[in-house]
């Protein structure tokens, strides 16, 4: 499978406890072309302080040493971070970024109101149609707050775990419903020659595509966006590059031909 998974997690991710050293042998193992290791860093994480703090200078010297040791002309390991974003720490995240050298950064929206929608008490008092809403407009006004980042991480983050509190029926994303809130996210990041991220992870939560759904891709795709970026979001060995082939499918059927790699923060594009 000679795809490049960008949106990975190792043991320097409060989530995962998955040694970087064996996330790299399995994608090796698997065939892929390289990696991007994107680890946590959500400062200020209400819901549970400090679990997305991340130790930038071992995670550093870290993935320095292993792509040392196990980076080949056909086997590319990057070093990515996962930045949740917050309208309150734009400035924080400003000067991370001026101070640390990164290939890729993927900006999410992981709390909402202080509250991550991972978590039951998001949905408390609120109708699906609000709790979406709520979301897509934090992703705006995050976005206008600060928006360095390369690609836009899960655009619908949100659905993936809805889904799960309202059950498949009624928490299933209505594309119509939404399309104003949703429409006005696409257009920022085509503005701003940021990417949309197509996350597979959303496959684990038992979801049949990928956040974001392939309505909205292919909305961004008819608004004029033509950079995605790929990954799995793997917190473990397991589902590394999960349910690439399938999605890269659909994405050619949407009209995409091709998808970016990120090295030191310049797209590249590869062949879907
Ligand atoms: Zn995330
Ligand atoms: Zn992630």
């Amino acid at each position: 499978m000679d795809y490049f998974d960008c949106h990975m997690h190792s043991s320097f991710s409060g989530d995962s406890e998955t040694p970087p050293k064996e996330m790299i042998e399995e994608a090796k193992r698997r065939g892929l072309s390289g990696i991007c290791f994107t680890d946590h860093l959500d400062l200020d994480y209400k819901p549970s302080p400090h679990l997305f703090d991340l130790d930038l200078e071992r995670y550093e010297t870290t993935i320095r040493s292993l792509i040392k040791e196990y980076s080949t002309p056909g086997f590319i390991i990057l070093k990515g971070l996962e930045l949740g974003l917050k309208p309150t720490l734009s400035a924080t995240h400003r000067s991370i970024l001026s101070k640390n050298d990164f290939d890729f950064v993927i900006g999410s929206v992981h709390v909402i109101d202080d509250m991550d929608p991972y978590y039951p008490e998001y949905y408390d008092f609120k109708t699906p149609l609000e709790a979406y809403e709520r979301y897509f407009s934090c992703v705006l006004e995050n976005l206008k707050a600060f928006h360095d980042i390369d690609s836009l991480g899960h655009l619908d983050y949100v659905c993936r775990y809805g889904m799960r509190h309202y059950g498949k029926n009624e928490g299933a994303l209505s594309f119509d419903d939404l399309s104003e809130s949703i429409e006005v996210v696409l257009q920022f990041i085509i503005k701003n020659d940021i990417a949309l991220e197509v996350n597979t992870g959303s496959f684990r939560y038992d979801m049949t595509e990928p956040n974001p759904s392939y309505r909205i891709v292919q909305r961004y795709h008819e608004m004029g966006g033509r950079m995605l970026t790929l990954g799995a979001d793997a917190h473990d060995t397991k589902t590394i590059a999960d349910h690439f082939e399938e999605v890269a499918e659909r994405l050619k059927g949407i009209g995409f031909k091709s998808y970016l790699v990120y090295e030191k923060r310049r797209p590249v594009e590869r062949p879907l």
